[in-house]
């Protein structure tokens, strides 16, 4: 019979399994491994962890349950959807109650809630934890969001923040909070990403058909803005990306790549979120939709035939040149603040409604290294909610102000540019008509209510009287 020789247990011998487990192998712990498809535990066993004494296959669940030490801990790494819930089903026959099963998978939230209180009428404690990072993440330290029940946090705590990525010497995963908590953190930052990527294409745009810079010219621009507040992994690929040289051609790779932008619906899943808890998430909905014109790329070729653009204008002489460069520097700055402000517009609404109890500063801290996003700047979302945790916006703490105040003159410069040459830059113009609204005392939605009061008696209420008496008008003097 098998002892219980193993400190955890992971499903899911794909490319983000294998790496966690080697990941966790080489920090001390013991695994115990299964897969759906069985023959890849061998395989495993005999190529990527060939030598490794502290790793365990298993031929069956039941064997595999019986290698791991109690509490159990069960990581599965498997498609997210079904693939899940399958496991949960077959796991529970051969788990103890106590025992805890982690979902490193990237699954909707709502289905995390669910799985949680399925397991809990099973005794079994679950978490859903965001993963981040990708396959090197995964191998040398991923950033992890857990969430669910949180009796699990104290066991799971000394393997999964050994081995998640670190930053300012702080492990990057904390407890999230409980039910979909994590996973829905998680997708906020896969969100945010979709901004990120989104604001950096469209400074790209702007270098490259506004100011007639070429693609290696974009390459050492970004190269030196990673050197500046806007420091992060998404502008570091970006620099590097940008110098690459195609082997056939010896052009710039990305000269060659078709301009249709695929998604596998995390981002979808964030804007739809942030409508069912009214929140203006703007930035990654234009970044959405963004992706989703793009693909339209033959009904773009045509349109491109007919729909005419203003007309040329002169080329920006050097001074200018370098001006506007900076100027877009600090657009994409100020969009990105707005960016990671609405983000958490959507966490805080969402932990509303849920009834979660976020730790705002300790997401920022999860994001700072190991993930997609990480970057410098993730660093200052930290510090402003350590230094204001009941912070009612981003975007009111001194530093983030300050930062717009000093980019927003550039910013309205760089989006004039843009918009004077027919370039689009959705995200940064939404970025800089939110920043315009949210700063607004009045907006024309006085005219709206009048409106909607004219044609379908919806009334409205007056500055002139107390709150929550609505008054109707009979606006043409009739009937
Ligand atoms: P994947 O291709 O998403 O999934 C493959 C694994 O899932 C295999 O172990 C496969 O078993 C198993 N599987 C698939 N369908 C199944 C089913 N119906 N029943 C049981 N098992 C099933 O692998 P991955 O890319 O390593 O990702 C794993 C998870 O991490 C996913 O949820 C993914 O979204 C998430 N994630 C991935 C990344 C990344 O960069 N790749 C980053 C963060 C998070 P077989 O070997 O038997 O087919």
């Amino acid at each position: 019979p098998n002892q219980a020789v193993a400190d955890v247990g992971l499903i899911g011998l794909a490319v983000m399994g294998q790496n966690l487990v080697l990941n966790m192998a080489d920090h001390g712990f013991k695994v115990a491994v299964f897969n759906r498809t069985v023959s890849k535990v061998q395989e495993f066993l005999e190529t990527v962890a060939k030598d490794r004494e502290t790793i365990f296959g298993a031929r069956t669940i039941q064997e595999f349950c019986a290698l791991i030490k109690k509490p159990r801990k069960v990581i599965l790494l498997v498609r997210a959807g079904p693939a899940v819930d399958d496991f949960i089903e077959k796991l529970q026959p051969h788990l103890d109650p106590g025992d805890v099963i982690v979902d490193g998978g990237n699954s909707y939230y709502q289905d995390s809630t669910r799985r949680m209180k399925h397991c809990a009428e099973h005794g079994l404690l679950f978490v859903g934890c965001g993963v981040s990072g990708g396959e090197e993440g995964a191998r040398y330290g991923p950033s992890l969001m857990p969430g669910g029940t949180e009796a699990a946090w104290p066991l799971l705590r000394p393997v999964l923040q050994a081995i998640a990525a670190r930053a300012d010497g702080e492990p990057c995963c904390d407890w999230v909070g409980s039910g979909g908590a994590g996973h829905f953190v998680k997708m906020v930052h896969n969100g945010i990403e979709y901004g990120d990527m989104q604001l950096i294409s469209e400074v790209y745009d702007v270098m490259r058909r506004g100011l007639g810079l070429s693609v290696e010219e974009c390459g050492d621009i970004f190269a030196a803005w990673n050197e500046t507040e806007l420091c992060s992994y998404l502008i570091e690929i970006t620099a590097n990306i940008l110098k690459y040289k195609d082997d056939e051609t010896g052009k710039p790779l990305v000269s060659l790549i078709l301009d249709k932008a695929e998604q596998k619906g995390t981002g979808r899943w964030t804007v739809e979120s942030s409508l069912e808890h009214s929140v203006p998430v703007t930035l990654i909905a234009e970044a959405v939709f963004s992706r989703m014109l793009s693909s339209r790329k033959a009904e773009r070729v045509r349109a491109s035939k007919v729909l005419q653009g203003p007309p040329a204008q002169p080329p920006l002489n050097e001074q200018d040149r370098q001006n506007m460069i900076e100027k877009l520097r600090l657009a994409l700055y100020a969009s990105k603040i707005v960016s990671y402000a609405q983000g958490y517009m959507l966490m805080k609404e969402a932990a509303a409604a849920e009834d979660w109890n976020l730790n705002y500063g300790g997401i920022a801290l999860m994001w700072r290294g190991g993930c997609i996003i990480r970057s410098r700047f993730l660093g200052k979302i930290r510090e402003a909610y350590q230094d204001e945790p009941n912070l009612e916006n981003l975007l009111l703490y001194r530093f983030f102000r300050d930062a717009l105040l000093a980019a927003q003159q550039s910013w309205r410069d760089a989006v004039v540019f843009a918009v004077s040459r027919g370039i689009t830059c959705p995200a940064i113009s939404t970025a800089l008509a939110f920043y315009d609204g949210y700063r607004a005392e009045t907006l024309p939605a006085s005219l709206l209510q009048a409106q909607r009061d004219y044609f379908g008696a919806h009334t409205y209420e007056r500055i002139d009287k107390p709150e929550n008496q609505y008054f109707h008008t009979n606006w043409t003097g009739t009937g």
